[in-house]
């Protein structure tokens, strides 16, 4: 499975690298169908998308 240990700010359910997600401007990430988080929206796409552009959250992140 590609489950990661991150949880999206809204349901709690774990962010998976093909979700589409919201990243606010608190680094939360929300699924899409969630909806943003409340700090406004920095950017969009999917969960690998996010962490290939930012590099924030390789802690949470089963990878070598
Ligand atoms: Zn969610």
């Amino acid at each position: 499975m590609s489950d990661t240990k991150l949880h999206c700010g809204n349901c709690h359910i774990p962010v998976d690298f093909h979700d589409e997600v919201y990243l606010d401007e608190l680094n939360t990430i929300t699924h899409k169908k969630c909806g943003p988080g409340l700090f406004g929206v920095k950017d969009t796409g999917t969960f690998h998308e996010i962490i290939s552009k930012y590099y924030l959250f390789k802690e949470s992140l089963p990878l070598s």
